[in-house]
């Protein structure tokens, strides 16, 4: 079996890399939360998006009359893992991965004119949180108990979100709440397009072990939102939010980010050979780390194949999920073990090894686990889904 590129995957590939060198001017170590805590971080990340959109890369994927170049599955494979290798500030958010594409999908015309450019050209209005986890409802998603009550053209909505990524930079939130109370639980759910200016509306930092602000937690006080606002249709919410899920999973898996961190580390060894003679087991552990870096790039492959030829990834996209976020996790291990006690020097600390990215990485990396589901809700989808196992 072949795995090259073609010349022009690879002439694309080159044309990638010259465009961060560019565009990024500062390559770094860091596993930093992509500018969530940090407002000059944040900055950069919005300026190297807009330089993106002149490209249409943000989109590339995306229909051309919404802004996007209708570009393969591969491309944007290729894309993604250049910008993951050179540590670019990832070129997705909540309104490119899956607000957007759910609007295509089932958004009125409206919608869709109002939002879906202004998201290809990241503009400054236009980024996205995503209002689904409640303090009651994660795994168990449709046991979310937010309201919007209509009260004649509006909604009424009232209720907790939780752990809300970049809420606190956000423009808008893409919001289930339930719309029937009365109904089955899955039943009686919608979508609506949130703008994060109503009156009502208050956003609390959560701050996690890594000492990072990405995640909020939001309450509504009677947001009124107007009735145009409401995606698709009403109490059919359920489905509509199953379509934007299956667009985050598939986003999800990236092991060229990965490649390049073992990639630091190993070059950081050879730089230090003393942390490998005072520890060699840690060199057979980043031959299993290699190794399975190969084994996820395959996952990966496989999805894209998949899309390429029309076929809808799903308990493989869980796979990929699930490997993928515990490999880092195992990365991080290995890297903390090399380091010894040094890997507890936090990034503040100038004399931290690799700006203390090992550390902060073993701390941060605990929670890839659980966003966009957990590894055992990963694990049920493969069991039952892929393997045909029955429901426990
Ligand atoms: C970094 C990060 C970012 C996030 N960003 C967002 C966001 O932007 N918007 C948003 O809405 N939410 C967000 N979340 C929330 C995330 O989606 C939930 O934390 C996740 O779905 C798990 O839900 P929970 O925390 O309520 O845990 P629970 O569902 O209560 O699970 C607790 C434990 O029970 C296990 N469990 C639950 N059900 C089953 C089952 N059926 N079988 C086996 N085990 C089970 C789980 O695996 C877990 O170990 C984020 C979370 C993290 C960590």
């Amino acid at each position: 079996m072949d795995f090259n590129f073609t010349s022009e995957q690879e002439s694309f590939r080159s044309e990638v890399r010259s465009f961060i060198a560019e565009n990024l001017p500062v390559q770094t170590t860091d596993v930093s939360d992509e500018g969530m805590y940090d407002q000059n971080k944040f900055d950069e990340r919005l300026q190297f998006q807009k330089a993106m959109a002149t490209k249409k890369w943000n989109t590339m994927a995306w229909p051309k009359k919404f802004g996007g170049l209708e570009a393969p599955h591969w491309q944007q494979m290729l894309l993604n893992e250049e910008m993951a290798y050179n540590r670019a500030p990832s070129g997705g958010n909540h309104g490119i991965n899956w607000v957007g594409p759910a609007l295509m999908l089932v958004g009125s015309e409206e919608q869709q004119k109002e939002h879906l450019n202004k998201i290809a050209n990241a503009d400054d209005d236009s980024w996205w949180c995503t209002f689904y986890s409640e303090p009651g409802a994660g795994s168990d998603l449709a046991a979310l108990q937010t309201r919007a009550i209509q009260d004649g053209d509006e909604f009424v909505v009232n209720g907790q979100k939780i752990w809300t990524s970049g809420a606190h930079r956000s423009n808008w939130g893409w919001l289930a709440a339930r719309t029937d109370p009365d109904a089955p639980k899955h039943r009686g759910i919608s979508m609506f397009l949130l703008d994060l200016e109503t009156p009502g509306i208050t956003i609390r930092p959560l701050i996690n072990m890594g000492d990072e602000h990405g995640f909020n937690e939001v309450f509504f006080e009677d947001v009124r939102l107007p009735k145009k606002n409401l995606v698709g249709e009403q109490d059919r919410g359920w489905y509509h939010l199953a379509v934007a899920l299956d667009f985050e999973r598939s986003s999800i898996a990236g092991f060229s980010g990965s490649r390049k961190t073992v990639e630091d580390h190993i070059q950081f060894a050879d730089d230090n050979p003393h942390k490998i003679e005072q520890n060699p087991d840690v060199r057979l552990e980043y031959a299993d780390r290699m190794i399975e870096i190969e084994i996820g790039t395959n996952l990966a492959y496989r999805i894209v194949h998949m899309q390429t030829n029309g076929i809808i990834a799903n308990y493989e996209a869980s796979a990929a999920k699930l490997f993928s976020s515990e490999l880092n996790q195992r990365i991080a291990r290995t890297g903390s073990k090399m380091l010894g006690l040094e890997s507890l020097m936090r990034p503040q600390e100038p004399r931290a090894p690799l700006g203390g990215a090992i550390g902060q990485s073993y701390i941060t990396s605990v929670s890839s686990t659980i966003g966009g589901g957990t590894s055992e809700i990963q694990r049920n989808i493969v069991a039952t889904r892929g393997l045909g196992l029955p429901r426990g």
